[in-house]
Order: structure tokens, then sequence, then C-alpha cells
């Protein structure tokens, strides 16, 4: 049982999720609970080491992040215990989670749960810090912004759980975020697949590591709501859904960057020249439209990334000049990627055309298209997120009554 930041938000929510897992305890189940830090906790602690300093050294940054689970997790045993229910807390480091050394985004390489296993035996709760680890120079990791969602369904993969939910402020995952389109419906069920396009197109509701991870482990994956008690959307194989939707969501990413180099030569090795060097600067590039030399000799080179590469990005290609040879370098940060996602598309044909019609109905200019086997973005003004998000949801069918 996964608890985000507003689960724990405060005494009185730590209290009722020690209610919840009680009830799960005295139903006869064997229980682990990983819990966030109270919402807004981390928020104010990377503007704090942001604050000392914008490029800080990332093992600091963790020790500083860490902080907050460490918080949430003691005060959630606590709470157990008061309740009569034997827990003990676990920090990353005592479990231990290994992870690899990438401070700030680790990546979780082991998880020995033998002790673990004889506490569950014993009937003991073992209640985890989420978000951090310990990476192979002994210091403290984190998992990057999210990382809870992934602590536990490692944690669930790792003893073997028969599922593993994540409890949140909503009562499931939605045709698309619930709180900018009223009209968003709630899924029962939802394909590893989908799920892991819609986290990584911008639905935050789920960290993208953890759903790869649960596909890749198999781990059946709810998510509900930690504040109503009822059923939430379970995250399942292709194969247990029966009606496949043509389009199961419609997702949104304000995180995203635009930058064109013009009048770059058409010929081979220019691309290779200029994301290699983005490459080796750690920048990741996601959309790409190269456009064909109308006079023959120079083109377009349009790319995007996301806003924290963005000065990082600008800096190397400026810095990479000479080699490269372009015009100019005209960049926008005032865009947003709009997704339509559904394994449906695999044998449906007319699903781009759709989004295309509805986007122009509303005047709405697209800058960048790329699609991929079960989804469809565009890059557009960010000024029209919501509507655009609003129409697609329309134009597929997917608004309640
Ligand atoms: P937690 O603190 O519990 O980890 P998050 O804020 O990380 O919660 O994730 C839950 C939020 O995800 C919701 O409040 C909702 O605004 C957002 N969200 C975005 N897209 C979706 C979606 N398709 N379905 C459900 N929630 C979504
Ligand atoms: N507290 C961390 C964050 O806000 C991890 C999490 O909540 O999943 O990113
Ligand atoms: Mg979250």
């Amino acid at each position: 049982m996964k608890f985000g930041g507003t689960s724990v938000a405060n005494i009185e929510r730590i209290k009722a999720v020690a209610q919840r897992v009680k009830r799960e305890v005295d139903a006869g189940n064997e229980v682990a609970v990983v819990v966030s830090a109270m919402s807004g906790v981390t928020n104010q602690l990377v503007d704090w080491a942001k604050e000392l300093a914008p490029l800080h050294d990332a093992r600091e940054y963790d020790v500083v992040v860490a902080s907050g689970e460490q918080v949430t997790c003691g005060l959630t045993a606590i709470a157990l215990q008061e309740l009569g229910v034997d827990a003990r807390s676990w920090l990353g480091w005592q479990v231990p989670i290994k992870t690899d050394d990438a401070h700030g985004k680790a990546r979780i390489v082991d998880i020995p749960c033998d002790d673990l296993n004889r506490r569950f035996a014993a009937g003991q709760v073992a209640v985890f810090a989420g978000f951090q680890g310990i990476g192979s120079d002994n210091r403290v990791t984190t998992l990057g912004r999210g990382g809870s969602d992934t602590s536990a369904v490692a944690l669930a993969a790792a003893v073997g759980a028969d599922r593993c939910d994540i409890f949140t402020d909503v009562d499931g995952v939605y045709t698309t975020d619930p709180r900018i389109v009223a009209k968003a419906r709630k899924l029962d069920k939802i394909t590893y697949e989908e799920m892991l396009e819609m986290a990584s197109l911008g639905a935050k509701v789920l960290q993208i590591r953890s759903v790869e991870m649960a596909m890749k482990h198999r781990v059946r994956l709810q998510v509900l709501s930690s504040f109503e008690d009822k059923p939430g959307t379970m995250v399942v194989d292709e194969e247990e859904i029966m009606e496949k939707e043509l389009v199961s969501g419609i997702a949104y990413s304000r995180d995203e960057a635009k930058i064109t180099l013009t009048r770059v030569a058409d010929k081979p090795g220019v691309a290779a020249g200029i994301f290699g060097p983005l490459a080796d600067a750690n920048v990741n590039v996601d959309m790409i439209v190269q456009n064909i030399a109308e006079d023959g000799q120079t083109t377009d080179m349009t790319f995007t990334v996301s806003k924290g590469d963005f000065d990082r990005a600008k800096q190397v290609l400026e810095a990479n000049r000479d080699k490269l040879v372009f015009r100019d370098l005209i960049s926008d940060s005032n865009v947003v990627k709009v997704s339509v996602i559904g394994v449906g598309m695999r044998s449906h044909a007319g699903i781009a055309q759709r989004m295309f019609k509805a986007l122009a109905e509303k005047g709405i200019n697209i800058q960048v298209i790329s699609t991929s086997e079960i989804k469809i973005s565009v890059l557009v003004a960010e000024e029209y997120t919501e509507l655009a998000v609003r129409a697609l949801h329309t134009a597929y069918g997917l608004d309640s009554e």
C-alpha cells in the first residue's frame, strides 16, 4: 500500500492512513506500506537547495530531499502502533534498497528481502520511506520526482506481493487529467503499455519507472483513492481487456521547449553532428522534424527538449556553431505536447485525422507531430493546453455523461 503526498499531508491524514492499513491487516493480509513526504515538502526542500546553489552537488541534494519521507515513515509507524498494530519503519539504507549512483534520479538495482520476509512471517507491518535508496558509494540516493511509486512497485516485485495499491488524491486513472477536464472518465482498467505512454507523455499519476517495473515483473497495480473507499483502476495485460477502446486517454506535458536551427546543410552527417553534442551534454531530445531542402542544399531542423534542458541545449548548440553551420537558432518554450493514446490505434485508420480535424476546428495550429504504434503527439502553443485537451477528449468520445 503506497500513500502519496496528499494522503499523508498532516497528522489527521496519517491517522486515516493507519486506519486504512489496519483494516487490511485485520482482514488477514500481510501488508507493507510505502509513504511519500507530506505534500509540498519535497518542493520546499528542492527550492532550498536551489536557493543556495542553482547547480548544487547532487549527493547533498539527495540528503536534503530524502528527509521528507523519513518524517512520514516514522509518523506512520507511530500511528499504526497507536492502533495496536505491530509496525516498524524502514529507511532506504536499512532495507537496503540498493540503487546505482545517479544521484537525483537513481535506479533501483536490488532489494535483498530475507529480513523483511522474516518480519512479514512474524506479522509485522513494514513502513518504508519511499523515494530513497542507497548507492554503491554508500550514500543516500533518490529516485527522481514521483519516485515513491517506483519504491512501492519495486518492493512489491521483490517480496512477490499479490498486488500493489497506489493510494492518491484521485480515485483512479482517468481518460485525461480530471483536474483540467471535468468530463474526464475513470477507467476501470488500463493496459501497462497505455499507462506507460500516459505516464511518459505527462500524466503524473504514476511515475514512468514504476509502470515499466510493474510491466516487467508483472506486478498487479491498482491506482485508488485514499479519501474514499471504492475500487480504483487496475493496470493489466492487454489480454485482460475485452473491449479495446480506440483511444483510451489524452495526456499533456508542459515540460517542453522547441528549438529550430535554420539553414543547416542537407547532407549526410548533419543530424549526427547536431544531436551528438546534445547527447554528450545529457540533453534528451524528443520530437524531431527535418524539412526537405527546397534549394537543394539547406534545410531547417526542429526538435524538442525538456524545459530543464532548454538552456543547456542552446548553450551547447551555440558553442558548436562553427562546426554545425546554421543561420539562426530560434527557440520557444511556450509550447505543450498533447498526445492521444490507445492500443486500438494499431488496427484502425483515421485516428490521426480525427485529431488534426478537432484541433483545426478550434483554430489550434500544430507545430510538430510525432507518432508511435499506440500514440500520436502534437506540439501546440501552451495557451491552448486546456482547449486542445478538452477538444480531443470530446472528439474521441471520451466525455462522461
Ligand atoms: P501523489 O502525491 O499521491 O503521488 P500525484 O500528484 O503524483 O499524487 O498524482 C496524482 C495527480 O495526477 C492527480 O491529482 C491528477 O491531477 C494527476 N493526473 C494527471 N493525469 C491523470 C490521469 N489521466 N488520471 C488521473 N490523475 C491524473
Ligand atoms: N516526495 C517525492 C516527490 O514529491 C516522491 C513522491 O512523492 O513520490 O517527488
Ligand atoms: Mg506521485
